[in-house]
Parts: C-alpha cells; sequence; structure tokens
C-alpha cells in the first residue's frame, strides 16, 4: 500500500481558528496519523512537501448539475422559471459522451478550486438510463474526484407542474409544450434501480443517489416510489425544496401545507435526505427537517442570480438542520467556484440585516462547506475533516498568495478571503490531482477541443428548442412572477 508523510505544512483548525504546523501520514487513501513536524513515517513512504502552505479538508459542493457545464454563461436575466423553461435548448439533446464531457468539465474546474467531492443532479430526459448516469460517474473517476450521482427525476414536466401556465399559452404552444412530456414515473424508478443494482464503479469514489427534482413536479406515488428506492438501497435522498417564491405558493395551492410538511407526511424526511436552496423554508419546516437530522444545501450564489432570495442559513443551524453549501449548477451559477459559494454564504447571513447575533460566523460557514457537505453526501465521518480515519481529501494553499498576507486568522481568512487562486496542490484519496496549481490527471486542451466540438454541435441540434424557448419565455415571464407577486401566506390554502 502507497504510504506518504505530508511534511512542512500548518494545518487548519477551523473551531480553533489555527493553523499550526504538523506533518500527515496517508496510508493508501486515509489519513492515518497527524502529529508534529517531523512525524515518523515507515521506509519506503514518499515524501510530499508541504512547506508554505495551509492545509484544509477538500471543500464539499453541495448541490450542483454537472450538464450545467456546457451551458454556463448561455444566459442573463432568467429567474428559476425561465431556467426551467430554457431547459431543452440549454441541457437537450446531449449524447452520452456530452454527458461525461460536462460533467468531466465541471470536476476540473471544481479540483483547481480546492473542491474534492460533489453531490451531482445530473439531467436526462425523458428518464435517466444506465449509461447516462456511468458516463457522468466515470468522469468523476477520471478526473479522480468523488461525487454523489443522484439524478433529477419527475412525472410531470414544469409546464404542467404549474396550475395555469398551459391554459395561458396560445393554441400551437400548448401542442409544443405537450411534446416535452417526461417518461412515465415507472420508467424512471425501474432505471434508476437496475442502475444502483448493477453499479460498478466503486462506491467510496462515486456513489448514486435519488433527486425527486422538485416536489410538485411529482406525483405522490412518484414521490413515495422514489423516497422507498433511497431506504431500500441506503442512498441520499434530494430535492429542490422551497427554491424560489413560485415553487412555495404552488406547493401551498398542490397541498395545502407546505412541501416539507408534505415530504414529511409522505415519509420522505431523514437524515439521508437534502433539501436543495430552502429560501422559502419557514420556521416549521426547518424544525421538521432539523428533527428528522436531514440536510439543506444551500446555494447563495444561484439564489441571488435567479432572484428567488436569501436562506436563512443561522435559522436553519439554530434548528439542528445540518447544512451544505453549494454552487449549483453552471447554468445558473455560472462557476463552480466553492470558495465563492462559502464566502457568500457568511455574506449574504450578514445582509439580511444588522442583528449580529443572527449572523452566520466563519466558524459555522467554514463547518457547513466541510464536514456539513460530508454528512449531506453520506460520508460522515469519512470526509470534511484532516483527522486519523478520514480519507486524505487535502486542499494546499499557497501561504505567499496576496490571500494569506497577513495570516492573522486562518478560519475567517478561507471563508471571507480566499477566492481559490491560492490553491496551490489538491490531494484526493492520497492521489495528487492537482500538483502546482495544474490538474494532472486530464489533458486541459484536449478538453477544450472536445468542449468546443460539442459546443458546435449542440448549438445546432438545439436551434429548435431555443426558437421555442423564446416563443415561451414572454409567456412564463409574465404568468410566474405574477404568482410571485402574491403574498405568500399559508392561511390562504387552508
Ligand atoms: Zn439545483
Amino acid at each position: 500500500m502507497q504510504t506518504t508523510i505530508v511534511r512542512g505544512g500548518r494545518v487548519l483548525d477551523i473551531r480553533a481558528h489555527r493553523a499550526d504546523p504538523a506533518d500527515i501520514l496517508v496510508t493508501g487513501d486515509t489519513i492515518t496519523e497527524i502529529g508534529p513536524p517531523g512525524l515518523a513515517a515507515p521506509a519506503g513512504a514518499t515524501t510530499h512537501d508541504a512547506s508554505g502552505t495551509l492545509l484544509h479538508a477538500g471543500l464539499i459542493n453541495a448541490h450542483t448539475h454537472s450538464h450545467g457545464n456546457l451551458a454556463k454563461g448561455m444566459g442573463d436575466l432568467w429567474t428559476l422559471e425561465l431556467l426551467l423553461t430554457a431547459g431543452p435548448w440549454i441541457s437537450g439533446g446531449r449524447t452520452q459522451e456530452e454527458r461525461y464531457l460536462s460533467a468531466k468539465l465541471g470536476a476540473v474546474e471544481m479540483v483547481l478550486k480546492g473542491c474534492t467531492a460533489a453531490y451531482d443532479l445530473p439531467l436526462e430526459v425523458p428518464a435517466p438510463t444506465i449509461g447516462g448516469l456511468e458516463a457522468v460517474g466515470r468522469a468523476y473517476v477520471d478526473v479522480g474526484m468523488r461525487a454523489v450521482v443522484a439524478p433529477m427525476v419527475a412525472d410531470r414536466s414544469f409546464f404542467e407542474a404549474i396550475p395555469g401556465l398551459i391554459g395561458a399559452m396560445p393554441p400551437e404552444l400548448q401542442k409544443a409544450v405537450e411534446a416535452l412530456r417526461l417518461a412515465p414515473g415507472e420508467t424512471s424508478l425501474d432505471n434508476m434501480r437496475a442502475a444502483l443494482k448493477s453499479w460498478t464503479l466503486d462506491r467510496e469514489r462515486v456513489r448514486l443517489g435519488v433527486a425527486p427534482t422538485i416536489p410538485h413536479h411529482c406525483s405522490d406515488a412518484f414521490l413515495r416510489g422514489c423516497a422507498d428506492l433511497a431506504r431500500e438501497h441506503g442512498v441520499g435522498l434530494h430535492s429542490h425544496v422551497a427554491e424560489s417564491k413560485v415553487q412555495a405558493m404552488v406547493g401551498l395551492q398542490r397541498y395545502g401545507v407546505t412541501p416539507t410538511a408534505h415530504l414529511d407526511t409522505l415519509g420522505a424526511l431523514g437524515p439521508h435526505f437534502t433539501v436543495a436552496h430552502g429560501v422559502w423554508l419557514d420556521d416549521d419546516d426547518m424544525r421538521r427537517l432539523g428533527d428528522h437530522g436531514a440536510s439543506v444545501a444551500h446555494n447563495p450564489g444561484s439564489n441571488m442570480r435567479l432572484g428567488n432570495g436569501f436562506a436563512d442559513m443561522h435559522n436553519m443551524l439554530a434548528r439542528r438542520v445540518n447544512v451544505g453549501i453549494g454552487t449549483d449548477g453552471a447554468n445558473c451559477s455560472d462557476n463552480q467556484n466553492v470558495y465563492e459559494a462559502l464566502r457568500m454564504a457568511a455574506l449574504v447571513s450578514k445582509g439580511r440585516g444588522p442583528d449580529v447575533e443572527r449572523w452566520v460566523t466563519t466558524e459555522q460557514a467554514a463547518i457547513a462547506v466541510t464536514e456539513g457537505g460530508a454528512r449531506a453526501l453520506g460520508f460522515e465521518g469519512r470526509l470534511g475533516r484532516l483527522a486519523p480515519g478520514y480519507l486524505a481529501d487535502i486542499v494546499f494553499l499557497d501561504l505567499a498568495h496576496p490571500n494569506w498576507m497577513p495570516l492573522n486568522d486562518p478560519t475567517n481568512q478561507l471563508v471571507h478571503t480566499e477566492d481559490g487562486s491560492a490553491v496551490r496542490d489538491v490531494m484526493i484519496g492520497g492521489r495528487l490531482v492537482v500538483k502546482d496549481r495544474r490538474v494532472t490527471t486530464v489533458d486541459l486542451s484536449a478538453l477544450q477541443r472536445d468542449v468546443e466540438a460539442a459546443r458546435r454541435r449542440l448549438f445546432e441540434a438545439n436551434a429548435p428548442a431555443r426558437a421555442l424557448y423564446e416563443r415561451l419565455a414572454p409567456v412564463v415571464g409574465r404568468f410566474c412572477p405574477g404568482l410571485a407577486h402574491m403574498p405568500y401566506h399559508i392561511d390562504r390554502y387552508v
């Protein structure tokens, strides 16, 4: 078994706001010992020179969408509902090779920016396939990163899910939208069950999850089917809950209670359950999630980019919700920089008002992006900390970078100062995936060539879907803000 001794670095202790000199012994893919400089290492151990660096546990991206990477920069003035309307144009018509490529591109960006594991919700319509899931999984394996791959599934299209929306369209658009139907729920469940049974990739590296995409895009029978599948196979369940105000309003209309309360009734909540966004969660929702040991993936950048608002991370933590931090997909964030998401998580909480006791501390934010993310991904006790028994996913930040001059408080600076530009090396499972700021596993110029070829092909292939988007956008852009401007009050609907 390969043994590596990491010498000369300073190891971040988030809670203590300190980074003291220490050496780390890595045996195989796991940290086996951390001790004072000069720590003994077995004969034959490889030395990794970490002098001049600060070491922290790999950042964990608690929510992204790998298909989004080929669509970065395609839109600007998009609400969530316009983004969903643009889906067939910006994410449709993909080959399996393009699914692989899009995931690989995102993984490369993430590792270069200090992120070592992600909760990825890819899209494949009309239903996920084993081939599509393996293509995404293989991309993470090839880059050397970890991921939970949870395909987004539903049995209603976005247009069917918003009451009254199709009726607000002229007849020819109604017809066009009907063609965007998803596969029957049984097909999606069968395909996911087959993939869960036949998964050949190392589950410590890439494992599957189940993601009923948005509760009201799913019938109750389908939501139950997803929840059962996740429990049967002991994998994560992940859903966009209370992301936009439109979602919150439609949820109340459809269920008479909040989407979270409804999911609770269906038996979907538990420690394996992750809410993506949760901007419009109320106190009762947060209490339910906390009581069930569930997680929220907080995506402050995406929430601002799509006009969804500012999630109350302080209140979530106060109600014992596990919080992870995510970028969301590159089609709405648009980068995959988890340091940026971390910084925004801290700033958004402060931007909500002047009451400092309701702010998220740098310590809480830094724990969320490491330990919180690990728990949401189902890697609690294995990822998120630098300690014996944890996987050796280590980021080495260059202390000679201006971000770290002077070194006043490493926890505060990790959250408020670092932007990814000080990342020098990244180790994942004991293997150097980034060395001297270059990714070691992927030929970037070949990646650029393949990505550009995919962009050109998709531009042509999806031109009709783009034309349809141009016609649908004015209808959705009028209808949905109308919903969002209604007062949000649960008593209206019960
Ligand atoms: Zn999402």
